[in-house]
């Protein structure tokens, strides 16, 4: 029990995480993208709860998503294009937290039936030039309106093609998008992968 112990306190202290974060092979997005632009809405107090949700500040997928993930950027970069990322991971205090603010589906993901952030394979992304600049979308991150929803017209040409050009590069390497946020896209097959406890 000690020398488990010790392993563990080991491993916390050397990555920051606690193992069984390290089992469901979640790993930081920067060390398969070194170049993504990471600004984690949660991590700090500008987001919609007005709360720091989580302590820390890298951004964690499954692994099973980072890969996919290095192909979007690649594509991307082809186009004088990159990927900036909101959220990836998110432990299920958090989703409780969102769920109580906010319990309404077509926004947050009901935490009773596992979340979809939690699974490490949901990640919040816009699009940014290679100066780091954002292209102009439908709306801001987190909107929790109409102009989130990725069949929403009512806005300029500029703002729908960037819309459509993110999904269109995310579904070809393997995500889908989700119907009323347009920043949101899971892993296919992301039910699969359990909730990290
Ligand atoms: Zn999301």
């Amino acid at each position: 029990m000690k020398k488990c112990l010790s392993l563990c306190t080991l491993l916390t202290a050397l990555v920051g995480f606690t193992p069984s974060l390290l089992s469901a092979e979640l790993v930081d997005i920067q060390s398969f993208i070194p170049q993504i632009q990471v600004d984690l809405k949660y991590a700090t107090s500008d987001n919609f709860t007005g709360q720091v949700v989580y302590d820390f500040t890298h951004c964690l997928v499954h692994k099973d998503a980072a890969v996919k993930l290095v192909h979007v950027q690649e594509e991307l970069e082809g186009m004088g294009l990159g990927l900036k990322i909101w959220d990836g991971f998110r432990p299920m205090a958090a989703q409780w937290k969102f769920w109580e603010l906010v319990p309404d589906e077509r926004y947050v993901s009901n935490p009773r039936k596992g979340g979809r952030h939690t699974r490490g394979t949901a990640v919040d992304i816009t699009l940014i030039t290679k100066d780091g600049k954002e292209l102009l979308m439908p709306s801001a991150f987190d909107d929790f309106s109409e102009k989130a929803h990725r069949n929403y017209r009512e806005t300029s040409n500029e703002a729908i093609q960037n819309r459509e050009l993110l999904e269109k590069v995310m579904e070809k390497h393997g995500f889908i998008g989700f119907p009323s946020e347009w920043w949101h896209f899971d892993l296919i097959g992301w039910e699969n992968y359990p909730p990290v406890e």
